[in-house]
């Protein structure tokens, strides 16, 4: 039976890359889908994509910093569908390359911002909705570079580990209704904002292979894969955990 049957699936970020990717994998393992971007071309190609697969789905233009606009993509999903499943908060920004001393406040709050504070707003409101329900299962975005250092991006940094510290504690929280909460950790993927970074250095892309022990960049297919079993009654005794998709990148 597909994975993710008649589930109702928001995801944030779901105009591009690792958004989209999953997108598609949750429309063919049978899921009902609401789109969410701050770029509403982008979310439309991907709802557009995803009903050529066989699937519902909707585009909502949202700025996931906002949290009456987060609150009224929640309603917008009810209104819609009637229930939340599942949800993914990926919606993510990389920010600029500086070692700490060199960075920016500017840098620091656009990254937290979206990183971090929006992955708890989005959280905040689907849980209210979750809990109406009884049920749930939530992933957010967090990345390798939530599990170790991140030379040249210490917001990033900072925002992924503080990803997994919400990840872990609404994953206790709410263990017994049950809402499970877990964090995937990508790799270095290819996706819009890994080619723009290495549009602009482009020695980058060797070094993002050697890192890994596979030898090449994971495919956002990858991501999305993973992140549909978290989603899925498949892994109902798991909650709390940051699931590295990485091409074994932790394993060194
Ligand atoms: P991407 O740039 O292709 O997609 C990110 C999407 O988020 C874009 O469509 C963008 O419009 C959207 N977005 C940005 N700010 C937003 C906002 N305020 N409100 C709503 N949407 C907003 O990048 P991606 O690589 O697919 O990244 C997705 C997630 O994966 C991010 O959280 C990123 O940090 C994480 N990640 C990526 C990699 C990688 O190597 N690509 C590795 C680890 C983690």
């Amino acid at each position: 039976m597909a994975l993710l049957k008649d589930k109702v699936a928001l995801i944030t970020g779901g105009g591009s890359g690792i958004g989209r990717a999953t997108a598609l994998i949750f429309a063919r393992e049978g899921a009902r889908l609401v789109l969410a971007d701050l770029n509403r071309q982008g979310a439309e190609e991907t709802a557009a994509m995803a009903e050529k697969a066989g699937a519902q789905a909707i585009a909502i233009q949202c700025d996931v910093l906002k949290a009456a606009a987060v609150e009224d993509l929640v309603n917008q999903t009810i209104k819609q569908f009637g229930r939340l499943d599942c949800a993914f908060n990926n919606a993510g920004v990389a920010g600029d390359l500086a070692r700490t001393a060199e960075s920016t406040e500017e840098c620091w709050d656009f990254v937290v911002g979206i990183d971090l504070k929006a992955v708890w707003l989005c959280m905040k409101y689907e849980i209210a909705q979750m809990l109406k329900q009884k049920s749930g299962a939530i992933v957010n975005t967090a990345s390798i570079a939530g599990l170790g250092a991140n030379p040249l991006g210490i917001a990033y940094c900072a925002s992924k580990h503080g990803v997994l510290g919400l990840t872990r504690t609404a994953a206790v929280e709410y263990a017994r209704i049950p809402i499970r909460v877990n964090a995937v950790c990508p790799g270095v993927t290819q996706t819009p904002m890994v080619d723009a970074g290495i549009a602009k250095r482009p020695k980058m892309r060797q070094t993002f292979e050697k890192i890994h022990p596979m030898g090449r960049l994971g495919r956002p297919e990858e991501i999305g894969e993973a992140v549909a079993w978290l989603s899925s009654d498949a892994a109902s005794f798991v909650t709390g955990i940051p699931l590295p998709v990485d091409g074994g990148f932790t394993a060194i």
